[in-house]
């Protein structure tokens, strides 16, 4: 095949049950492209999107004649369930777009897989569904996939690669956008049909303990890779899926998704052998949080070394709503000083630090519309006295982990003094997996002794040159993304389910 035309598509978002529903603006706001400018979007040297869909076109761009037909590629940052007339727009579009300008050797899927959508605990399955429904049995479907993916039968039904992440923090996106890619040249190249064995285990951990720098998750996923390496050419992916478990749907748990070459057995047998050896690992699925009281004494004792704290509980980056106060407000009735804390989200905060100037004083009142539906229980009233350090209008670079090098736009932004802490804020609902956020605002990392990032896991890489693991702590906050399982009302997921059924037992004799 001399150059395959291959559509290029995708709809990315991350749902997370308890938080407000993901509507047409969520996706307007951050990605929502079509055409030739999707393409451009791609090709672009810092590319705003999504850094796998990025890799795939470069890679493909790299390794021969192709016809890219790009089609549709919307994300929003994680929320809530999408709207059903939302999710029936972007893959009506996509599906009209397929249908128009087809037919096609290949379609690159670039989805999260922990999507919900108010009709469906599976729309990432579903759109993989229409997809192959609208091109025919014979292209074929390369999808690029979140760690956090909550696999379903579905979407192995509609592909035919599967790729997910390997790391958390998710540093690889690119490379595995260029996986896909090879992948995709493997099976043009060679006519064989890839095909592809799925495992669930019934074990939901929360994000918390699905670190891939230590066990028992990244001894999983090395195991993986060790194996596939053994078995030569014949496996051409092995992802293991850490599961989403705030998207409480029937399809969570952690899964093992082999694709092989063209052996259904090999595939199977692998698969196999890799949820077995999940299975023995389960102790270390489990970790314990500080509290945030021991958190507030650490941050106050002058004898410790520099400290970095995840705010867990409010991770806009699961869904949170990156404007929870209580480990701010803790930190600040006890006097804490030199302390940065990055970033609170309020639009309606920032714009009035612009309005003031920098060095101008004032009361700091967040979360001051606190009450409408889009607000929270968590996010409660604060207020304090403040001088206006440093003001950004918020489009930056990247610096370093999950988004160096990509575009960010975080709107007017603001660093406040609040008598020794440093608060940013910002105006879009990002997670503080970068330093960026506050060198942007001439607040130095570097010479930190206490830094708190609304953030669960990904800042371990944006942060890991000044802190190493054994300075990081994930603080038992409230919120959205709290990694405290029994607190939530959770409806649909598999039940019984470790670590929330201690009695959860499962062999793959009987469930595989
Ligand atoms: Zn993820």
């Amino acid at each position: 095949m001399t150059a395959p035309k291959v559509a290029l598509l995708g709809m990315i978002l991350e749902s997370n049950r308890f938080a407000r529903p993901a509507t047409e603006e969520d996706f307007r706001s951050l990605t929502w492209l079509e055409g030739a400018a999707l393409l451009d979007g791609a090709r672009s040297a810092t590319p705003a999107l999504a850094a796998e869909f990025a890799a795939f076109v470069r890679a493909m761009d790299a390794t021969g004649p192709w016809h890219p037909v790009p089609c549709t590629l919307a994300a929003s940052h994680p929320a809530g369930p999408v709207a059903r007339d939302v999710f029936d727009q972007i893959s009506g579009r996509i599906t009209d777009q397929l249908i128009a300008h087809g037919p096609f050797d290949a379609v690159y899927i670039c989805n999260h897989g922990a999507m919900v959508a108010e009709h469906s605990h599976d729309p990432d399955g579903e759109l993989m569904q229409r997809v192959r429904a609208a091109i025919g049995a014979g292209p074929i479907i390369v999808s690029t996939l979140d760690l956090h993916a909550n696999m379903s039968d579905q979407m192995v039904k509609a592909c035919d690669v599967i790729v997910g992440y390997r790391t958390n923090p998710h540093v690889d996106m690119f490379e595995r956008g260029e996986d896909a890619a090879f992948s995709l040249r493997r099976c043009l190249a060679s006519g064989r049909r890839p095909k592809i064995a799925f495992k669930k285990l019934p074990i939901v951990p929360a994000s918390v303990t699905l670190l891939t720098a230590e066990a028992p998750y990244g001894d999983l996923i090395n195991f993986g890779q060790q194996r596939q390496a053994e078995l030569g050419g014949a496996i051409l992916n092995v992802s293991d899926f850490g599961n989403f478990v705030f998207s409480d749907t029937p399809n969570n748990g952690l899964s093992v998704v082999v694709t092989a070459r063209d052996d259904p057995d090999v595939a199977e047998a692998l698969a196999s052998e890799i949820a077995d050896k999940a299975w023995s690992m389960l102790e270390g699925f489990v970790r314990n949080l500080t509290s945030v009281e021991k958190a507030v004494a650490l941050a106050c004792d002058p004898e410790r070394p520099p400290v970095i704290f995840s705010d867990a509980g409010d991770n806009p980056g699961g869904g949170g709503s990156g404007r929870t106060t209580e480990l701010l407000a803790a930190l600040h009735a006890i006097g804490a000083k030199n302390i940065l804390y990055g970033s609170f989200c309020d639009p309606d905060l920032a714009i009035e630090a612009h309005q003031i100037g920098a060095g101008g004083r004032f009361t700091a009142k967040f979360n001051r519309n606190s009450g409408d539906e889009r607000w929270e229980k968590w996010d409660q009233p604060f207020q304090a006295a403040a001088k206006v350090l440093a003001l950004h209008d918020g489009a930056v670079v990247g610096e370093r982990g999950i988004t160096k090098g990509r575009q960010l736009s975080l709107g007017p932004c603001a660093a406040l003094d609040l008598d020794g802490i440093r608060v940013v804020v910002i105006s879009d609902r990002s997670q503080t997996a970068d330093p960026v956020f506050f060198h942007m605002l001439g607040l130095d990392v570097g010479t930190a002794t206490c830094v708190v990032v609304k953030s669960r896991g990904h800042f371990r890489a944006g942060f890991a040159a000044w802190f190493a693991p054994d300075q990081v702590y994930e603080v038992d906050t409230a919120g959205l993304t709290s990694p405290v399982l029994d607190r939530w009302p959770f409806e649909f997921l598999p039940r019984p389910c470790l670590p929330l059924d201690p009695e959860t037992t499962w062999s793959d004799a009987d469930h595989g």
